[in-house]
């Protein structure tokens, strides 16, 4: 008998949506987007933080920049500029750079330049605002959306491999065609194939070490209801 998990997959697998479904898999993905949609306290934190990180002066301490009328000139520092290409601008608080057409905000600029996510962005303006990040954990209560759309990408990683592999999906690999035309057509549109298991993707997240909480809030797994299933 396979181990009893606290989850199961959400999906409801009626016997006519099961064909439909097996090359489908992703589908879910798109349908609890919406239910990840930033908190309100989120926004307004990101909001502060912006506030608290004048663009000029971001941009400033990376590349010298000189006033020019409104807005504020520079070499870009995404590509080999030799004559002043990237714009400044403190009343919408953006830049772009009329060359490469890099644009963007003060999160964008630091992700960009330090390669960072959004999170770290926002952590590094936090601190260089000095609002401590204490006060974040606890304005932004619940995992990061850069931890939510990383675990969502896993598993619709983990549907594309199963689709490949898994013995299985066999009928799905036939369905598709040719193996070599079932990769590129798995990749191209991101196909997946869920096999006939309530536990399957619970498994396979205590194989990878994934977190079964994240999943369920993401809404990949739901809590078992004992006396069902
Ligand atoms: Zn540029």
């Amino acid at each position: 008998m396979p181990p009893r998990h606290a989850y199961t997959e959400v999906a409801i697998r009626g016997h006519d949506a099961r064909a439909a479904r097996r090359i489908d898999a992703p589908r879910p993905l798109a349908c609890f987007v919406r239910r990840c949609a930033v908190s309100e306290d989120r926004d307004a934190l990101k909001q502060r933080i912006k506030e608290a990180n004048d663009i000029v002066d971001v941009v400033g301490a990376y590349i010298n920049l000189r006033r020019a009328g409104p807005t504020f000139k520079g070499l870009c520092p995404f590509h080999d500029d030799h004559r002043p290409s990237f714009d400044v601008d403190p009343r919408r608080q953006r830049y772009r750079c009329w060359s490469c057409g890099k644009h963007g905000d003060v999160f964008s600029f630091v992700q960009e330049r330090e390669k960072v996510d959004f999170r770290e962005a926002l952590e590094l303006l936090a601190r260089r605002a000095g609002i401590s990040l204490e006060k974040i954990q606890k304005n932004t209560q619940g995992p990061s959306r850069a931890g939510m759309l990383d675990v969502m990408k896993w598993a619709a990683e983990r549907f594309q491999q199963c689709l490949l592999d898994h013995a299985d999906a066999e009928t799905a690999r036939k369905y598709l065609g040719e193996r070599k035309l079932a990769g590129e057509t798995v990749r191209k549109f991101g196909l997946g194939y869920a096999p006939d298991s309530w536990e399957w993707l619970v498994q396979q997240a205590a194989n990878s070490e994934k977190s079964a909480d994240l999943l369920e809030t993401v809404g990949l797994i739901a809590k078992r209801n004992e006396g069902r299933g």
